[in-house]
C-alpha cells in the first residue's frame, strides 16, 4: 500500500467546511455564502472544491438545470498538474449531481471517473468526499480491494485534519470492508475506535449506527454473547433517541442469532415481533423477510405446513424484486432446515430451487468474451445434452421408490449442507448489513441489470435480450435494400495500458473509448460493452458504401486519443471485426445473429493479425465448397477459397 502524506485542509477549505456545517440545512443560504467565499480565491483546486459543493447544493434543491453552467465555468478554469486532476474530478462530480432519476444508471461510472482523477490530486476535501462515494459503490459491487484503497484515502484525510466526524465514518467504512476481507480482528478494533469517537464527539446517531455495525462484526467473529449484548445496548439507545426505524433491524439480527444457536422458539418470537412491526410500518421488504424467517424456523418447530405458507408468501416479494441472490440463500437455508427435520423430499426440491437460482445468477454475471463466442455453437449442443440428462433424471426420479430416493438425496444433501450453511448465513448477514446502511439503491437494481457499471453503457445482457428485435430489424433493412451489420470493437494492446499506467488508467481509457464510440453512433444504433475492452455495435446504413464510411469515421476518431492520465499521455487504437446481417448461408436456417457475431469475431481476429488499427468486414459469404463448420472456424481459409468477400479499412497512423 502506498504511503499517504499529510493532507491538511487549506484555510479556504476549512472555511467552506464551517459554512457547510452551519448552513447544511439551509441550502439557499449556503449557496449565497458559498458564492461570496468562492470570489475570494483564484486557486484552481479551491474553485473546483467550491463548485463541486455548489453542484451538490443545486442538486439538493432540484435545480438540475443550473448545473451545466457551473460545469462549463469550471471547465474554463486554467489548471495543470494535480490542480487539473482536481478540476476534472469536480467536473465528474458535478455531472453526477446533474443526473435526474432516469439517468441513475450513469451514477457508478461517474463516481469511478471522479475517483480516478482525484487519486492523484492534492485536494483534501474533494479526496475525502469522492473516496467515500467510491467506497459505497465498490462495497455494493463486492469489490473489497478497491473499497479498501479508497477507505484508506478517506481515513488519511480525516486523520490529517483531526476531524473526528470524518474519522469515525471512515473507520466504520474500513471496518465493514475488513469483514469482507476476512480481517475480522482489525474490523473490531476499527469499529470500536469509531464508536469511541462518536461518543467523545457526542454524536449519538452515529454511535447507534456504529453499534449496529459492531453487532454485525461480532456475529461474523462468532462472538455471539457479545453480539447480543451489543444489540441490546443499541436497542436501549434507539429508544432514548426515539428512533423507531431501528428496532426491526435489531430484532431481525437477534432472530438470526437465536436460530443459529438452535433457540428456535426465541427466534420465532423475534420474527413474529418483526412481522408485526414491519406491517404496522408498511415496510414490505422487512415483512417479507420476517415471513421467510418464520417459514424456516417453523420447520424446526414441527409445523411444516404453516412454515410453507409463510415461506411462499415471503419469497414472492423477493421474486417480484428479482432478488436472485437472496432467493438462492433462502431456499438453501430452508433446504437445510427441512433436511434436519427429516423431510428429505421437500428438502430436495428446495435444494433444487437453490441450484436453479445459482445457475441463473452465474449466467447473469458471467461476462461473454470473444473466446466464448467461438464456443457458442458447442454450448448450444451441450445445453441440449444437459436438457436430455435432466429429463432422464426426472423420469428416473419418478421411477425410483420413495425410500431409495430419500437415501440417495440425503447423501447429496449431506455433501452440500456444510458448504452452503456457511455461505447462506454469511449472505444473510450481508443483506442485513445492507439494511443497516439504510439501503439506497434497491429500486434501481433492475435497471442496473442491463447497465455496465464502469462506462454506463448497456451490457452484453441487454444485447442478448434484444437479439430477436435486432434480427427482425436487420431482415427488414435487407428487404428494403439497405444493410445492417454487427461489429465487435476491441482495444489494441490494452494490457499494455494497464501494465504501463495502472488499472485505474485502464478504466479511464475504457470510459474514453465508450465516449468516442457513443459519439459515432446514431440514436437508432445499439452500443454495448460486450466485456473487458470489447464493445459491440449494431448499426444500419443505406448501403455497403455508407457502412464502410461509417467505419472509416470511427477509426479516424481514435486518432488522436488524447487521454491525459497523471501527466502521462495515453494513446491507443482499436481493431474492428464486423459482419453484415443477414449473411447468406446455403442453408438459411443457419442465418442468425449468433452466426454473424461469430463471423465478426473471426474478422476481428484477422484485423488483429494483420497489424491492428483497422477494420475487417465480412460482406458476403458464398458457401459452395466449404461447409458451415469450416467457414465458422477459419475465415482466412474461407477467403482463400474465394468464398468470402472481405473489406479492409485501415485506420490513420
Ligand atoms: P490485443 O490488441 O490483442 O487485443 O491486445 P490486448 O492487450 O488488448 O489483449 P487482450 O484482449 O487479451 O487483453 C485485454 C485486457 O484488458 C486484459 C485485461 O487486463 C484488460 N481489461 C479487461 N477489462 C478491464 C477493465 O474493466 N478495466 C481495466 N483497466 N482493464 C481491463
Ligand atoms: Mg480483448
Ligand atoms: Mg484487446
Amino acid at each position: 500500500m502506498e504511503h499517504l502524506g499529510m493532507e491538511v485542509f487549506s484555510p479556504f477549505e476549512t472555511e467552506m467546511d464551517q459554512l457547510a456545517n452551519r448552513y447544511g440545512d439551509k441550502p439557499e443560504l449556503a449557496l449565497k455564502y458559498l458564492a461570496e467565499l468562492k470570489a475570494k480565491t483564484t486557486i484552481p483546486v479551491e474553485i473546483a472544491t467550491a463548485q463541486a459543493y455548489r453542484c451538490g447544493l443545486l442538486s439538493g434543491l432540484r435545480k438540475l438545470k443550473d448545473i451545466p453552467a457551473v460545469i462549463s465555468e469550471l471547465e474554463s478554469v486554467p489548471a495543470d498538474g494535480g490542480q487539473r486532476q482536481a478540476k476534472l474530478a469536480a467536473v465528474e462530480l458535478c455531472k453526477l449531481y446533474a443526473l435526474d432519476e432516469t439517468e441513475r444508471g450513469k451514477y457508478d461510472s461517474l463516481v469511478a471517473a471522479a475517483f480516478h482523477f482525484i487519486k492523484s490530486a492534492q485536494a483534501p476535501t474533494l479526496r475525502y468526499w469522492i473516496s467515500t462515494m467510491y467506497v459505497d459503490m465498490t462495497s455494493r459491487q463486492g469489490r473489497a480491494r478497491d473499497a479498501m484503497e479508497a477507505a484508506k484515502i478517506a481515513l488519511n484525510v480525516a486523520r490529517s485534519n483531526n476531524d473526528t466526524r470524518r474519522q469515525s465514518t471512515a473507520l466504520r467504512d474500513l471496518a465493514l470492508i475488513e469483514v469482507d476481507f476476512g480481517s475480522k480482528e482489525d474490523a473490531l478494533t476499527h469499529i470500536d475506535e469509531a464508536i469511541r469517537m462518536a461518543q467523545t464527539g457526542n454524536v449519538p446517531a452515529s454511535e447507534l449506527e456504529y453499534m449496529l455495525n459492531r453487532g454485525f462484526i461480532l456475529t461474523a467473529l462468532q462472538q455471539i454473547k457479545d453480539a447480543k449484548k451489543c444489540y441490546q445496548q443499541a436497542e436501549t439507545l434507539a429508544a432514548q433517541l426515539n428512533r423507531d426505524d431501528i428496532p426491526g433491524i435489531i430484532w431481525s439480527n437477534l432472530s438470526d442469532i437465536a436460530y443459529q444457536e438452535g433457540k428456535f422458539q426465541d427466534s420465532k418470537v423475534l420474527s413474529e415481533k418483526l412481522l408485526q412491526w414491519a406491517n404496522s410500518r408498511k415496510d414490505v421488504r422487512m415483512a417479507a423477510y420476517a415471513r421467510v424467517s418464520l417459514g424456516i424456523v417453523l420447520i424446526r418447530l414441527g409445523q411444516p405446513d404453516l412454515a410453507d405458507n409463510y415461506f411462499h408468501d415471503g419469497i414472492r416479494y423477493f421474486e417480484s424484486e428479482k432478488q436472485l441472490v437472496d432467493m438462492r440463500e433462502y431456499y438453501g437455508i430452508r433446504a437445510v432446515a427441512l433436511a434436519a427435520a427429516g423431510d428429505f423430499k421437500r428438502a430436495y426440491y428446495s435444494l433444487e430451487k437453490k441450484l436453479d437460482y445459482s445457475t441463473e445468477i452465474d449466467q447473469n454475471s458471467r461476462g461473454h468474451d470473444a473466446a466464448e463466442l467461438r464456443e457458442l455453437l458447442k454450448t448450444e449442443q451441450r445445453e441440449k445434452e444437459n436438457l436430455e440428462l435432466r429429463q432422464q433424471a426426472q423420469q428416473s426420479r419418478v421411477a425410483v421408490k420413495e425410500a431409495q430416493l430419500r437415501i440417495q438425496r440425503w447423501w447429496l444433501l449431506a455433501g452440500l449442507l456444510g458448504v452452503f450453511l456457511l455461505a447462506a448465513i454469511q449472505v444473510i448477514w450481508f443483506s442485513r448489513r445492507k439494511n443497516q446502511l439504510l439501503e439506497r439503491e434497491n429500486q434501481h437494481l433492475d435497471r442496473e441489470r442491463y447497465l455496465d457499471a464502469l462506462t454506463g453503457l448497456h451490457n452484453w445482457r441487454y444485447l442478448m435480450d434484444r437479439k430477436a428485435q435486432m434480427w427482425a430489424h436487420a431482415l427488414q433493412e435487407h428487404q428494403r435494400g439497405r444493410c445492417a451489420a454487427i461489429m465487435i470493437i476491441d482495444a489494441d494492446f490494452f494490457k499494455k495500458v494497464n501494465d504501463t499506467f495502472g488499472h485505474a488508467a485502464g478504466d479511464a481509457a475504457l470510459i474514453e473509448i465508450a465516449n468516442r464510440l457513443k459519439r459515432n453512433i446514431r440514436e437508432t444504433d445499439l452500443l454495448v460493452r460486450w466485456g473487458g475492452e470489447e464493445f459491440v455495435i449494431f448499426t444500419d446504413a443505406p448501403n455497403q458504401e455508407g457502412l464502410i464510411n461509417q467505419i472509416d469515421r470511427l477509426l479516424k476518431d481514435f486518432k488522436p486519443f488524447p487521454l491525459n492520465f497523471e501527466e502521462q499521455q495515453i494513446t491507443l487504437s482499436v481493431s474492428i471485426g464486423y459482419a453484415l446481417m443477414p449473411l447468406s448461408w446455403a442453408d438459411q436456417s443457419h442465418a442468425d445473429i449468433d452466426q454473424s457475431l461469430i463471423m465478426a469475431d473471426s474478422a476481428l481476429y484477422m484485423a488483429k493479425s494483420r497489424g491492428r488499427n483497422r477494420a475487417i468486414g465480412v460482406h458476403l459469404l458464398r458457401q459452395q465448397k466449404l461447409d458451415r463448420q469450416q467457414i465458422l472456424q477459419d475465415l482466412s481459409l474461407t477467403e482463400g477459397a474465394g468464398e468470402a468477400i472481405l473489406v479492409e479499412s485501415v485506420g490513420p497512423k
